[in-house]
């Protein structure tokens, strides 16, 4: 077992951790670094999720990365497309040549006495496992399981004669032309899906057991498009990405201070692009106020349009059971289908499904506290990615790892080599999300904490967190900085 070291692992070769290797690239040329990545190749989630029409929710202005613009002229991407950006980025910046591929990693174990990280990672390709050490552990594995996608148990599969899909897993042969598809389901994969199969189906019907908001944005912006026709896209970029965020953080804030407002205005916007007579009460009028679950855009509308031309319909209700020609409801009506797609959701996976242990004592995930969103208390020199739930992903990525940077550079300065976040010491401990979809209350109990005040609350407020991590002080009453070798002090909240 051969083991090498680094100063800093990064785990994960998606979007976050490849924006992680180029910031650190950029900030901290002078560290050694790998990234350890269970696939054979760069993008995460924009290279498993192949099914018809994937595509951004978020625009590619706050979903790229602060350092590299988006010039694509779409602003709502293919899934090829942030694909191709992301391993570009990689390529320009040489982080491909750090990536370790094939390297599943299952456990970390941290000594004190070293201020060592050792890990510990399977190839799938040879059965073999590897160790490494390293100073710093910076996990970027996304936030679900990438062998299996959620799926619900329906009664009555196994007399159906046709074809039964799950989009994290779409079948390279399967022609859904001129076949009646079931989609059954109502978030962002639904909605997407609905359409883009739309084009060439018989028929498709969006199944759901409850709506969910649907909002049309444009797939364009039109003033990045002017900006970019008048400045360098270096100089274009900030502006649309400040313009962006200034944009959703209001419709963040007016859907929690004025939820009835924020809900009108929704389903005003809805009725619009539908056929009149249209129920939308039943079929797009959600039971939950806006953002207590993520909002679903709909690029041009093309959702709307597909229910107007009537290539595709919207039923809300529930499985009754799977019959041979398609699908039962509770209603008693049968909905006929040669194709039924499960975009029932996600399993939710924390730190890519590997254990930690710190100085010989396992680290029970949900009885830690997680410190500005990205520490876990009692966790010594470790990082993780969690992007917002109401805005893009990157954001926060780029925020996490601008700070781990700043962190690393605060060590050296100072000549100490560990960093421990703190439990607060009182106060009521929160779910570290608070969306109340299905796929987040299913595994929230397994996930750490967050506090509730800072730095132990996330604000899923970009604004604030730039102040917060971008700017503000690194030495707080919820951290630590410490030689190696120094015992650890209460860090575990009683
Ligand atoms: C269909 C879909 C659409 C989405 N659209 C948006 C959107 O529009 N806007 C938005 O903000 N967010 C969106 N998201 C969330 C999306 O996951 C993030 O935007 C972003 O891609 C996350 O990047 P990541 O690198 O953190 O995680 P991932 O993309 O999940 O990448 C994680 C990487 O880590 C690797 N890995 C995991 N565990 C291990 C391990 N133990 N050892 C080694 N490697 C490991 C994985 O193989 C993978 O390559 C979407 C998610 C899905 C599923």
């Amino acid at each position: 077992m051969a083991t090498d070291h680094v100063d800093v692992l990064i785990v994960g070769a998606g979007l976050s951790g490849v924006g992680a290797a180029c910031h650190l690239r950029r900030h901290c040329p002078e560290k050694t670094y790998a990234v350890l990545e269970a696939r054979d190749t760069i993008g995460g989630t924009w290279d498993l999720f192949r099914y018809p029409g994937v595509r951004s929710d978020s625009d590619m202005f706050t979903l790229g990365y602060s350092f590299r613009p988006w010039t694509n002229p779409k602003a709502i991407a293919d899934g090829a497309a942030i694909r191709d950006y992301v391993r570009r980025t990689a390529q320009e910046y040489g982080v491909t040549d750090h990536i370790r591929f094939r390297h599943r990693v299952v456990r970390a174990e941290w000594d004190g006495g070293r201020a060592r990280w050792t890990v510990r990672a399977h190839r799938d390709d040879s059965a073999e496992t590897i160790e490494l050490t390293c100073s710093f552990l910076f996990i970027c594995s996304g936030y679900y399981r990438y062998d299996a996608g959620y799926t619900p148990e329906f009664p009555g599969t196994e007399p159906y004669a046709g074809r039964i899909v799950h989009p994290q897993h779409w079948p390279e042969d399967l022609d859904h032309t001129g076949r009646r598809v079931v989609v059954i389901g109502s978030g962002a994969t639904a909605v997407t899906l609905v359409p883009a199969l739309a084009e060439r189906a018989a028929h498709v019907t969006m199944l759901q057991r409850s709506p969910t908001y649907v909002m049309a944005l444009p797939s364009r912006d039109v003033v990045a498009d002017a900006l970019r026709r008048w400045l360098p896209a270096k100089a274009a970029y900030p502006v649309v990405r400040w313009k962006n965020v200034l944009l959703a953080t209001a419709n963040f804030q007016l859907s929690r201070r004025a939820p009835a407002l924020a809900r009108k205005l929704l389903l005003r916007a809805a009725r619009r692009r539908l056929p009149a007579g249209y129920d939308v009460d039943r079929h797009f009028s959600p039971r939950y106020a806006p953002w207590d679950q993520r909002l679903c855009v709909v690029p041009d509308g093309d959702l709307f349009t597909a229910l107007r031309t009537g290539r595709a319909s919207v039923v809300t209700d529930t499985v009754d059971t799977f019959t041979e020609r398609g699908v039962r409801l509770s209603s008693g009506e049968e909905l006929a289908a040669d194709v039924v797609v499960t975009a029932t959701g996600l399993n939710l996976l924390a730190l890519g499904g590997m254990t930690l242990a710190v100085d010989g004592t396992e680290v029970d995930l949900p009885g830690t506290v997680a410190y500005k969103g990205m520490m876990l208390s009692g966790v010594p020199n470790f990082a993780m990615t969690i992007g917002y739930t109401n805005a893009s992903w990157t954001l926060k990525a780029d925020l996490v790892a601008t700070y781990v940077c700043r962190l690393l550079r605060h060590l050296d300065r100072t000549g100490q080599q560990v960093v421990t976040p703190l439990p607060p010491a009182d106060g009521e401990l929160q779910p570290i999300i608070d969306l109340t979809a299905g796929y987040v209350l299913r595994s929230v109990d397994a996930l750490p904490k967050q506090g509730d005040r800072a730095p132990w609350r996330l604000y899923q407020n970009y604004p604030r967190d730039v102040l917060l991590m971008r700017h503000g002080r690194l030495s707080d009453e919820g951290v630590r900085f410490s030689h190696a070798g120094t015992p650890e002090r209460r860090t575990v909240r009683a």
